[in-house]
């Protein structure tokens, strides 16, 4: 069977270092023919031995899915790639030098980058295609200076590209877009605060569709509490950990990264678990969320004075999506700032965009699925035509 290229699916691939998301999306439907994950690539013990091997594994589930690449050809491939320096503000499609230029910004994104430039490696010689890559940075670039500056010498921070740059960036971008549409609104009418609540967790200010303020920095490391991410910390700590704990800059990043956030304070770091363990009575997990909700509401208030007051708060990623005792801590106590949430709309399960807020609320309260696969598929679309 022909099909037209409207028919014709991107692959979309998001690397990480040892493990391959893939999704087969349709973008003008946003129908998804097939996805997955291939894991432990790399490990001892593991049969797929590298990104390549990888590819291949992920070819043949797709088979067993009942979708033959062979049968089906890719429109294009589409990459998430976390990190676009401060030359990438758009998608753009690999070539050599493209591809260069992220595997230099690696300085940068050293748990990310190198782990994207290898699957872009293998998947360019997998599919002759056009590849394009989408940053996670590039929504943000838009950030004004007073946001996006680190109040360090200026000749440093020009040498070495150190800004706020902020990540998860097509989420927000495409939560802004689908919160406007839930809301029959214009997206350039509406100021937005828009909380994405996942592993990594990331809020947003959005003023007429575009980004004027983020939680993120330089890294993902920056601001909310996340399942292993400490957020925001007194940038003393560093210094402090190394001079009394004798710890050096790697342990001291791998702390922080790794071992910090709702899993160093509590000691895991699935936000369902947590709950659980809020409601038998744990008293770290208690200590956990009522951290996390603190740390969230500090942002909604910033965000609001950031934005001189908000149209609508979105909420949106795993958490923010499925956690009801989460919003309803977010804006409890927030009536006067016009934010109230409607406990029984809060408590539906729904996959759908939806308002929990109660009609007639002065900032109307919002649940919206992201859905960062199909936003990458959409960009590579329209850049490959
Ligand atoms: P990622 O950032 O990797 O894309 P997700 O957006 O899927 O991750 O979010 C993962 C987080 O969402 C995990 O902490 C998970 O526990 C949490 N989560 C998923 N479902 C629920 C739920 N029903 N209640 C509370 N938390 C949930």
């Amino acid at each position: 069977m022909t099909e037209s290229t409207d028919g014709r699916p991107v692959l979309v691939l998001n690397a990480g270092s040892s493990s391959l998301k893939y999704q087969l999306v349709l973008p003008e439907s946003g129908a998804v023919r097939a996805g997955g994950v291939v894991e432990r690539i790399g490990e001892s013990g593991s049969d797929v031995a590298d990104h390549s091997a990888a590819l291949s594994a992920m070819t043949e589930r797709l088979r067993a899915d009942g979708v033959d690449l062979d049968d089906v050809p890719l429109r294009a491939v589409g990459h998430r790639v976390v990190h676009g320096g401060p030359e990438f503000s758009a998608p753009v499609v690999i070539d050599d030098g493209v591809l260069d230029r992220i595997r230099q910004l690696s300085a940068l994104a050293p748990l990310h980058n190198p782990a994207a430039v290898i699957g872009i490696e293998a998947a360019r010689r997998h599919y002759d295609v056009p590849h394009v890559a989408v940053f996670d940075t590039a929504f943000f670039s838009s950030l004004p200076a007073p946001a996006s500056t680190y109040a360090v010498p200026r000749d440093l921070a020009a040498k070495h590209s150190i800004r706020r740059y902020g990540f998860h960036g097509t989420s927000h971008q495409f939560v802004a877009q689908a919160t406007a549409d839930l809301l029959g609104c214009p997206l350039g009418d509406l100021r937005q605060v828009i909380l994405h609540l996942g592993n990594g967790c990331s809020a947003s200010a959005v003023h007429g569709g575009r980004a004027v303020e983020t939680s993120m920095g330089l890294t993902p490391l920056q601001g909310l509490v996340m399942g292993t991410r400490s957020g925001d910390v007194d940038p003393g700590l560093h210094a402090y950990l190394a001079r009394e704990a004798g710890m050096t800059l790697d342990e001291i990043d791998t702390l922080l990264n790794k071992k910090s956030g709702v899993l160093g304070l509590s000691g895991v770091n699935d936000f369902r678990e947590l709950v659980q363990r809020v409601d038998a009575g744990d008293e770290d997990a208690r200590l956990a969320f009522d951290v996390f909700v603190h740390r969230l509401k500090h942002y909604v208030g910033a965000y609001l004075a950031i934005l001189g007051g908000a149209d609508v708060l979105v909420f949106t990623a795993g958490i923010g999506q499925h956690s009801a005792p989460v919003r309803a801590a977010v804006a409890e106590g927030l009536a006067e700032l016009g934010i109230v949430v409607d406990s029984a709309l809060n408590e539906e399960r729904s996959n759908e965009a939806r308002v929990i807020s109660p009609d007639g609320s002065h900032v109307v309260v919002a649940v919206v699925p992201t859905n960062e696969e199909l936003a990458i598929a959409r960009q590579t679309a329209d850049l490959v035509g």
